[in-house]
């Protein structure tokens, strides 16, 4: 059965902006969805969908990204194909308009992370849109930076992610995201590390949202799909997020089996998602 899941980040926004990410969540599927419909492959339908969330300003990814402590725009984004484990993944790129899109490329290549001013070349060379790292840079996040260095609050939301199944069973798996607002320069979080933030294999495909540390610490889209051996989706996903949560962190994961059943769980107040299948869709948070 062909599925596709896209998440909106983990955290808590208001009623209005609630409404605006799942319509947005919604959006994106649907854009991945059209290319699952057509017969396209599942890594196709969440490299789509993830890039429509980056272009969106109310996600924390691509343009309208949070900004670093200094006020700069710093994304990560990784891509997994499950049916050969093939992996792409940027971390600290500020140039390239869709940082999903770069980490699609190193998909087909040896490398499987690239970090700075060589990635942003790579998509450079490739031919993908390039930004200046100014045009990224939203008022809304200039305002957040701003209460945030004054009150030390910490907000969080806005990372982006999709898991999909195509009509041959290839599962695939997108992240991306501009990691924590207000964060160090060079802080990397999960999205890009493999296995953290972003997985996929022939079992499964996991994208996650949450305190990126201990997303990596609990290794938790690795530990999301390795317990589909033995569990559904949901449970799987809520499993890893125990161990996230045993090692100080919250957040959120979608996971999406063989079968094309997924499963959503998050430990945040909310996680805006949605989801397409045949005859069917719908959003949560
Ligand atoms: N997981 C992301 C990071 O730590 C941020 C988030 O999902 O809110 O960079």
């Amino acid at each position: 059965m062909r599925v596709i899941v896209v998440h909106g980040g983990a955290g808590a926004a208001d009623a209005e902006r609630e409404a605006r990410r799942r319509a947005g969540c919604l959006e994106a599927a649907r854009r991945g969805w059209a290319i699952l419909r057509q017969g396209g492959d599942a890594v196709e339908a969440v490299v789509e969908a993830v890039a429509a969330l980056e272009d969106d300003p109310e996600f924390n990814a691509g343009l309208g990204a949070v900004l670093t402590r200094d006020g700069q725009v710093q994304l990560d984004a990784a891509v997994m194909r499950g049916w050969d484990r093939a992996a792409g993944a940027v971390a600290w790129v500020t140039r390239t308009r869709n940082p999903v899109r770069l980490a699609r490329l190193l998909l087909d290549r040896e490398t499987v992370l690239m970090v700075g001013p060589p990635a942003d070349a790579l998509a450079g060379e490739a031919g993908l849109p390039r930004v200046d790292p100014a045009a990224l840079i939203t008022p809304r996040q200039r305002e957040r930076l701003a209460t945030f260095l004054a009150s030390r609050r910490v907000e969080e939301g806005g990372t982006v992610g999709a898991v999909a199944r195509d009509s041959s069973g290839g599962l695939a798996a997108a992240t991306s995201t501009g990691g924590r607002l207000g964060q160090r320069s060079g802080r990397v979080g999960d999205t890009p590390v493999i296995g953290a933030g972003t997985y996929a294999d022939q079992r499964g495909a996991a994208s996650a949202t949450g305190t990126g540390e201990a997303f990596i610490r609990a290794v938790a889209a690795f530990r999301a799909v390795s317990a589909l051996d033995h569990a559904s989706p949901d449970d799987a996903a809520t499993a890893a997020l125990a161990t996230v949560t045993e090692v100080g962190g919250r957040g959120g994961l979608i996971v999406v089996n063989a079968r094309g059943e997924f499963g959503v769980a998050f430990t945040t107040a909310q996680m805006v998602h949605a989801w397409i299948r045949e005859g069917e869709e719908g959003t949560g948070a």
